[in-house]
């Protein structure tokens, strides 16, 4: 059976944890890591009525995009929905995971799923994340050159965009004088030792820079490994905040909200001034996106579509994109949908495994 943890080793490879936004809280919010479970719960929201149906269903974790702790917890008194939520969690012994804004943030998330349902295409992120790069050098004598990459890859180095298995390698020669103490793997003691050697450098996500160089150094013939870690300033290509993607043939404004309305089950479409032409671009972001909204006008979109607009916000297209509010919840309605389809691939190791669509309506929003 699993346990919480290989299931939480799943989804972090899905979105790693490094991604979320400093204000989240994402991550196991409840629950013990090694406990076994035979089923998840898969919802967008956590509420009472979801833990209930997790417990009636034998679901021993539930997975959330938006987690239910958000601000610190002072007691556990049962005041509010939230410390009651959580404390029926604990009652029933039913882990919390949320997977939030680090699944927002990576480009096959929310927003590439927001992307099918309107059947845009091209993909990219609207705004790449910054400071999450680094590149990784190390100097391995050439005839282990292969092994010491191979492993630095098989660390998740080397991964740039759609591409993996990137590195550069130039030959070279390295010096080393081995002291007192020290097992050389070639050379002698005290005396000046020259080496054929390979530069390999590659580009690693800094969340797995520790894993990289662990992996490279237990590849490595060397007793001590001479490396370098460098902090990048690049953007990460699939990585960051919203997304703009185009439609293969322009559409009108009428046909582009049925579309909305129908990919999202979205009741009403808030929107500014139509745009005067058919819409080819389209800029979006699940959840709340106003931060991105000059990102969606810079980007040339025709259309923003995203939620949780205030009133004085709709002002700042100053007529040069059309903002779509399509409400929080139908943003974000296909995502427990597709953590679902994502766990079948986990499902494959654990034959007696279930994972479950939530059937409760978390929305508090109704539209009459
Ligand atoms: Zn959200």
């Amino acid at each position: 059976m699993p346990q919480i943890q290989h299931i939480i080793d799943f989804l972090e490879r899905i979105a790693p944890p490094a991604l979320q936004e400093d204000y989240d809280n994402s991550g196991l919010l409840v629950g013990e890591p090694h406990t076994e479970i035979q089923k998840v719960l898969v919802s967008l929201d956590v509420t009472e009525e979801v833990v209930e149906e997790a417990r009636a269903n034998g679901a021993g974790l539930i997975v959330s995009h938006h987690p239910i702790v958000f601000r610190p917890l002072r007691s556990l008194t049962g005041r509010n929905q939230v410390e009651r939520t959580v404390m029926a969690a604990l009652r029933a012994g039913i882990g919390l995971y949320a997977i939030h804004t680090n699944l927002d943030n990576v480009a096959h998330g929310v927003n590439a799923m927001m992307c099918r349902k309107l059947g845009l295409e091209g993909m990219q992120v609207l705004r790449p994340a910054t400071e999450t790069l680094a590149k990784v050098v190390t100097f391995v004598p050439q005839g282990h050159s292969e092994v010491v990459r191979n492993a630095m890859f098989a660390a998740g180095g080397g991964q740039i965009g759609h591409y993996d298995e990137c590195s550069f390698n130039l030959d070279g020669e390295g010096t080393f004088r081995a002291g007192e103490g020290a097992r050389p793997f070639v050379g002698q003691l005290q005396e000046r030792h020259h080496e054929g050697e390979t530069r390999i450098e590659m580009v690693v996500e800094r969340w797995n820079v520790r894993k990289v160089i662990s992996a490279m150094k237990a590849a490595h013939p060397y007793e001590e490994v001479a490396h370098d870690v460098v902090m990048l300033d690049n953007a990460h290509p699939t990585a960051g905040s919203g997304g703009i993607g185009t439609f293969a043939e322009p559409i009108a404004w009428s046909d582009f909200v049925e579309r909305v309305k129908s990919a999202f089950d979205a009741p009403v479409v808030r929107h500014t001034n139509p745009p005067k032409k058919a819409i080819q671009t389209v800029a979006l972001c699940g959840g709340t996106g106003s931060f991105l909204l000059s990102d969606a006008i810079r980007a040339g979109a025709d259309v923003f579509l995203s939620s949780d607009f205030k009133y004085h916000e709709f002002f700042d297209t100053e007529g040069r994109i059309t903002i779509a509010d399509i409400g929080h919840a139908e943003a974000e309605s296909g995502i427990s949908q597709w953590l679902v389809d994502q766990l079948a691939d986990f499902k494959l190791g654990f034959p007696n495994f279930a994972v479950l669509l939530s059937e409760v309506r978390t929305n508090p929003i109704h539209v009459s």
